[in-house]
């Protein structure tokens, strides 16, 4: 069995099952490039990085193997990010059947194994370090390197077969048991950045073993029942709502805290929630994401307001949510894997009620606040993605050598967010569709090949061709099918007003509702042809009148696609915070395929702003303003000309 993850064919509280790895493989257009680049740059460029003196990630697992001198390098979670590269490569194998891969996977496991103390434990972080202890102080993001290392072991063995990554994850596994089962010590508490919830259940369901589930309902159950003081186990690092250890998961209402550590730890609960079907836990995972994806999402999809902030339980947050509403747009932090952890979080929870809205969430931050962390070559890379940016603001960041840079960069020394981009660039195809009671449902448009069994083990095979996301029609081919009557939903895009379907060129009377599955039940044949047409214009998107930071301006939207302007496309010296939009005038889609990779731009004009104000306040009169004739481009392929200004928001006006 090669499921992609979640793996849960055999989860009894899910509507719907992840595709095996594989089943769906891109053949044209959108995805299909960013597969070639992932295969052929990204994953390349990674390793060379990663295995080399730059990036040090298998250097050091090379020193704690005994098979080279030197020192830990990277942040303590780096060989939580070597695993998620290991991913990367184990899905590039899976599709392309490249044996180098394997070979070469087999290589690091191997380091890795030597690395492993013989009671399991392989953290490189602590094993190297004088006077440092395991599991005292979660700083160490212990956690969050078993989590990554659990996942990719359960890919490799399922995608090959063979045991070498896995049975050191599962003696990893086995000591984290012996140490966190019982009730001992600080371990209640213990846990930054908590993958390992998703990790012990991927394992359960990789080898079957019931006390990996338990573990990870342990600590689930654990957080948030302890009094929130400073600890030697936490110092260095906030605590509290930060760590979201103030509430416990079931009782919580609101996304606190870092965004990355909130989002894997919601994902770990969908994951548990999959296996036990408790309510308390979907009915908070309900409330969790609604409050995420309504109250605090950027237009992009991204979350993660504020690189500093505090929650309204006066914790200090980094990295994270802040209050509803409380958007700023120039210094959104929006990290790249918080991004990817939201699609993540909502992917799941598509599988557990397959829901479309889910699935439209997904499809948001992919297009948009994840690919923007990559640059069109696939070896530049995002860490923060704010949705405005000045030149002459860049020395309010604290961490623009780290995280907050103007321009993507070849090597970022915390490098949580390139690997997790990349795995998911490889794996996006297994999300493209679910497997349905009895039918699938298609997720997510771009041309491809599907050859998959439904649940009941009968064939289906399906074509999908179509220039989405440039272009609304979509065409699926029934290549294979059962001749008994099933399912197949296609999801319409909440975006996507007045679509229409047709099957063998007779339009189907069925109701189309923007933002779900429209389920099309009947007894399929090979040859049917389904046709769906979703008209793509141009939106105008305003945000909640409760968002200060964006009143009286726009973001546009075509598709699932946000777009943007950058300074490139302006006049030299123009500041980016002069331009306006004129909301009477038209802008037209171009698709320019040698242009950043080939997008779709938007031509037409904006406004520049002449007049020119002074200090904190002016006095004002209608402002001068030229038009200029442009182009917008989609805001995930901002950054690959030079340094550049540049706005999703605009100001709007509306004149004749
Ligand atoms: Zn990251």
């Amino acid at each position: 069995m090669k499921q992609a993850t979640p793996s849960n064919i055999n989860s009894p509280y899910t509507q719907l099952k992840s595709l095996n790895i594989g089943d769906c493989q891109w053949t044209d257009g959108f995805w299909a490039d960013k597969f070639k680049l992932c295969a052929n740059a990204m994953v390349p460029y990674m390793a060379d990085v990663l295995c080399g003196d730059v990036g040090h990630a298998l250097n050091n697992f090379k020193i704690a193997a005994g098979e080279k001198q030197g020192e830990h390098q990277g942040m303590f979670w780096h060989d939580g990010d070597f695993y998620k590269f290991m991913e990367a490569k184990t899905y590039v194998y899976a599709q392309t059947q490249n044996n180098e891969l394997l070979k070469e996977l087999d290589e690091y496991i191997e380091i890795i194994s030597k690395a492993q103390e013989t009671d399991g434990y392989l953290q490189t972080q602590i094993q190297l370090r004088e006077g440092v202890d395991r599991y005292e102080n979660r700083k160490y993001h212990e956690m969050y390197n078993t989590g990554h290392l659990l996942i990719s072991a359960c890919i490799h063995y399922r995608v090959t077969g063979q045991r070498n990554f896995l049975d050191i994850a599962i003696k990893h596994a086995d000591l984290l048991y012996t140490i966190f089962m019982p009730d001992t010590k600080h371990y209640g508490r213990f846990g930054f950045n908590q993958t390992q919830i998703m990790g012990l259940v991927e394992l359960y369901r990789t080898v079957g073993d019931k006390k990996y589930l338990a573990l990870a309902e342990k600590f689930i159950d654990y957080r948030g029942k302890y009094e929130v003081k400073h600890h030697p186990t936490t110092e260095g690092y906030p605590i509290g709502d930060m760590v979201q250890e103030r509430t416990p998961l079931r009782e919580s209402n609101e996304a606190v805290g870092h965004a990355v550590l909130a989002l894997y730890y919601y994902a770990g609960a969908a994951d548990v929630y999959a296996e036990t079907g408790e309510k308390a836990l979907i009915d908070a995972l309900d409330r969790l994401w609604e409050n995420v994806t309504t109250k605090k999402m950027y237009v992009t999809g991204a979350v993660g307001q504020a690189h500093y902030g505090a929650s309204v339980n006066r914790d200090m947050i980094e990295e994270g949510f802040i209050d509803a509403y409380m958007m700023p747009n120039m210094t959104a932090y929006n990290e790249t894997c918080a991004n990817l952890c939201n699609a993540m979080f909502s992917y799941r929870m598509l599988n557990l009620k397959g829901e479309a809205k889910y699935a439209d969430i997904v499809e948001l931050v992919l297009y948009n606040s994840a690919l923007s962390g990559i640059s069109v070559t696939g070896k530049e890379y995002f860490y923060a993605n704010p949705l405005r940016m000045l030149n002459n603001t860049r020395d309010y960041h604290a961490h623009e050598n780290v995280t907050e840079t103007p321009n993507r960069e070849p090597y970022l020394s915390c490098f949580c967010c390139p690997p997790n981009l990349v795995r998911t660039i490889a794996t996006v195809s297994e999300w493209a569709y679910s497997l349905s009671e009895n039918g699938v449902t298609v997720n997510l448009y771009g041309a491809n090949n599907l050859v998959s069994q439904l649940q009941d083990g009968s064939p289906i095979k399906i074509s999908q061709e179509t220039a989405y996301p440039w272009q609304g029609t979509v065409k699926l081919n029934i290549e294979e099918c059962k001749a008994d009557a099933f399912t197949i939903g296609l999801r319409i895009p909440k975006w996507a007003e007045n679509t229409t379907l047709t099957l063998n060129g007779e339009k189907l009377t069925n109701s189309l509702t923007p933002g779900s599955f429209a389920q099309i039940e009947r007894n399929w044949k090979n040859g049917d042809v389904l046709v769906l047409d979703m008209p793509m214009e141009v939106e105008f998107v305003e945000g909640h009148p409760r968002i200060e930071e964006v009143r009286n301006q726009i973001a546009i939207k075509r598709g699932p696609i946000v777009y943007c302007i950058e300074s490139p496309d302006l006049p030299e010296n123009t500041g980016i915070l002069d331009i306006y939009f004129n909301g009477n005038k038209k802008l037209e889609p171009t698709y320019q395929p040698d242009f950043l990779g080939g997008i779709t731009t938007l031509e037409g004009e904006v406004l520049i702003r002449k007049d020119k104000g002074e200090g904190i306040y002016r006095t004002v009169q209608k402002p001068e303003w030229t038009p200029y004739k442009t182009q917008l481009v989609p805001y995930f392929a901002w950054s690959n000309r030079g340094q550049a200004e540049m706005t999703v928001f605009m100001p709007v006006v509306w004149e004749d």
